[in-house]
């Protein structure tokens, strides 16, 4: 197999393709983010990153850069996919900002635009996009993070005062892990069960003063702080505990459930769950957020790793003056190519998924449109899955890349650290990982329907299974296009591993096999006497959660496959076809054992994948600097100093040894390479 891959590919082609709708946001970002208080600062104190961060947040407010996503009318620019990507670019800087920035505009300012109305838009908005008003999104409790529905926490009207009684009743009800909470917040959002006329309605939210002028906590209000965390030491994370604090009605956020002055509740959606999920789905622009901002930092890692693999050299070969790049071994572009796919892939995917929440938000929020419910349920799906699919991949890239920088890669003036230390947490928060696969699962496994979130929905599942094959045959991004390249390859036996067509029938195949088999398996346990409700599907977590992994990989997959088919450049064009290859062949060699155990592959194939994989890394391997040239990170944002030092280094070096061979007329190094002898140093 020759390559097929021109030998120079103009990387600002791939720019182009990459930046997509919103090219104007991150061409901005990239001229004018230039503040050094934006980036992470090495061996500082939680106090001085904590004060840093606060003094970057109100540069950013005074920047403008913030309120894209809010009303016109408040200055905003009601576009909401600007301000998700406005966020990815500001994670290509100091995490804790871009956290610190997630917390203010995205969740607190977000909750209150979206969960509130025109009184709470006039009277804060304005405050809240320019920073002079800090708040929080005080939703998670010690005792629940997970499933909010449980939060203990209680807000109980009184129709003789016209307030709700806030109240911690006990400390598994403490907020807990709040942004902005322990130093700078003033306003929270605060979620809790509104109860009123004796009857509980479910968690609503409110705004809720938590601190006076002056920094002093409001009456009946208790802060505590944190403290360090294993990264982001920017962020002011605290705890909020309640007690008896009286809040005015109006504070209620009462776009989806109103309470009037003698205590009646109304709301548009009659049933409690509904309500709280809407209410929730709402606020995907964060979930979106961080997945995105993952990629970026995973970009950044990669382009340290991949620039330092260039110029480092390690061990000699026969013949040759100079040591090995260590970008030649196979095994380290075995560790850096396919996470370079996976991540053309998954910035794909994003971009897509940005596109499906802007305009499903714009339709509702700006057009007054209905919700359309499906698209929402749809929308929520994607960007849980999506956030798990770039966290995870985060969190591993950014420990490869740490190793594949060897010990440099573990000093903070090379970034990797704070790059691991600040994005562990993006696998928990916006939803725990493996909460959020389930989220994606059951989502399938309804069809979108309103049934999920409750466990009788799962003992239905025999009725509902028919439904369900539908939308797993349900194509994404450009639906046409992969009908045409799926029914292009007739079998799965002797095709070409390089075909299209075969790599999207093995996705789709392993998603719907998954799929059936969980349902089967939930059907089963349905019809089993006894069996309790949660045993019935608990039985079957496993199954049901590589169903939405399989279903998120094929997502993303044909997300690619449509960011390729729109590329212009012929020769960028070929080198992204071929990242797509490595992409889709990487992931069925990743589960090669599931392929051989479900037919799909017989032995000689599973072999004959591997050494594919390897010929494409050959064929990639010259375009290395050219796949990480296209994330276009500007030098200015890396503050890695191996990416100033090490070629000079290695030049001297060099240029000293050709000296020394000259002067003493020795021959070129032993082949430390090759040797089969030669032992690592400690
Ligand atoms: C740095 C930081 C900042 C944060 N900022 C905020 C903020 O500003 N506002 C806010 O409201 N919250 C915030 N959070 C809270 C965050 O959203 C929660 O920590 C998160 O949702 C997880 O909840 P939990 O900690 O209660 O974990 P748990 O829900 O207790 O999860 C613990 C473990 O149990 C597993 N688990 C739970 N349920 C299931 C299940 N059904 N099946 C299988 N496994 C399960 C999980 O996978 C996980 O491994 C922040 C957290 C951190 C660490």
């Amino acid at each position: 197999m020759s390559s097929s891959v021109p030998t120079s590919v103009d990387p600002g082609k791939l720019r182009e393709v990459m930046d997509g709708r919103w090219a104007h946001i991150r061409r901005d970002a990239r001229e004018n983010l230039r503040d050094p208080d934006f980036l992470p600062v090495y061996g500082e104190t939680m106090q001085e990153a904590r004060e840093r961060v606060t003094r970057a947040a109100k540069k950013l407010a005074d920047s403008g850069r913030v309120g894209l996503g809010f009303p016109k009318e408040f200055g905003g620019e009601a576009d909401s996919g600007a301000s998700v990507i406005s966020i990815e670019m500001l994670a290509f800087g100091d995490l804790s900002l871009m956290v610190k920035a997630g917390v203010q505009w995205g969740l607190f300012g977000g909750a209150l635009e979206l969960l509130g109305t025109r009184r709470h838009h006039e009277e804060y908005l304005r405050d809240v996009m320019s920073f002079d008003l800090p708040g929080c999104f005080a939703m998670t409790e010690t005792g629940h993070g997970s499933d909010v529905q449980q939060l203990r926490t209680t807000c109980t009207y009184d129709p003789a005062t016209e307030c709700f009684d806030l109240h911690t009743p006990h400390q598994a009800a403490r907020k807990d892990y709040i942004g902005n909470a322990a130093e700078d917040g003033r306003l929270a959002v605060v979620f809790a069960q509104l109860i009123t006329q004796g009857k509980n309605h479910g968690v609503h939210a409110w705004l809720v003063p938590i601190r006076n002028g002056d920094g002093s906590p409001c009456e009946g209000v208790t802060i505590g702080d944190d403290g360090p965390k294993a990264g982001l030491p920017g962020v002011d994370n605290g705890r909020l505990t309640f007690d008896h604090v009286q809040v005015p009605r109006d504070m209620l956020l009462d776009r989806y459930g109103q309470v009037a002055a003698d205590g009646t509740y109304t709301s548009s959606i009659e049933n409690e769950t509904r309500r709280f999920f809407t209410m929730l789905g709402t606020l995907v622009r964060g979930r979106v957020s961080v997945g995105g901002s993952a990629s970026s930092a995973t970009k950044m890692a990669l382009d340290i790793a991949v620039r330092y693999g260039d110029v480092r050299r390690q061990f000699a070969a026969p013949g040759e003056d100079r040591e090995i790049v260590i970008n030649d071994y196979l095994v380290h572009q075995r560790k850096l190519l396919p996470a370079l796919a996976r991540t053309y892939a998954l910035h794909f995917a994003q971009n897509t998924l940005v596109e499906t929440m802007h305009d499903v938000q714009t339709a509702v929020h700006v057009h007054g449109e209905q919700i359309d419910e499906e698209a929402q349920r749809e929308l929520e799906s994607r960007a849980a899955g999506l956030k798990v699919a770039q966290t995870a991949h985060a969190t591993a890239t950014i420990q490869m890349c740490r190793e594949a920088c060897g010990g440099a890669g573990y000093l903070q003036e090379n970034r990797l650290p704070h790059l691991k230390a600040d994005t562990d947490v993006f696998t928990t928060f916006e939803g725990d990982n493996t909460v959020l696969l389930q989220l994606v699962a059951k989502g399938l496994l309804t069809g979108y329907r309103d049934a999920f979130g409750s466990l009788e929905g799962w003992g239905k599942v025999g009725f509902i299974a028919d439904m369900v094959r539908e939308t797993v045959l349900e194509r994404t991004a450009a639906r046409a296009l992969i009908a045409r390249l799926v029914d292009a390859v007739p079998g799965v036996d002797d095709v070409p591993m390089l075909e299209r067509g075969w790599q999207l029938k093995m996705f789709e195949f392993r998603e719907k096999h998954a799929l059936e088999g969980a349902i089967r398996r939930l059907r089963k346990n349905s019809t089993t006497d006894g069996m309790a409700p949660f045993d019935m599907f608990n039985d079957v977590q496993d199954h049901v959660l590589k169903t939405a992994q399989t279903h998120i990989d094929r997502v993303v997959l044909e997300a690619f496959v449509a960011g390729v088919d729109r590329t212009e450049d012929p020769a960028a064009k070929v080198l992204l076809d071929t990242v797509c290859d490595l992409y889709a062949l990487s992931t069925i060699e990743a589960d090669k054992a599931w392929f051989l155990e479900h037919g799909q592959l017989t032995a000689a194939r599973a072999k004959l994948l591997t050494a594919t994989v390897n010929q494409l890394l050959k064929e990639l391997r010259p375009h290395l600097i050219t796949l990480v040239d296209g994330f276009a990170i500007p030098a200015e944002w890396k503050a890695a100093r191996i990416l100033e030092e090490e070629a000079d280094r290695q030049e001297a070096m060099a240029a000293r040894d050709a000296e020394l061979r000259t002067q003493n007329g020795e021959d070129t190094p032993q082949g430390t390479a090759t040797d089969l002898e030669v032992a690592p140093a400690q």
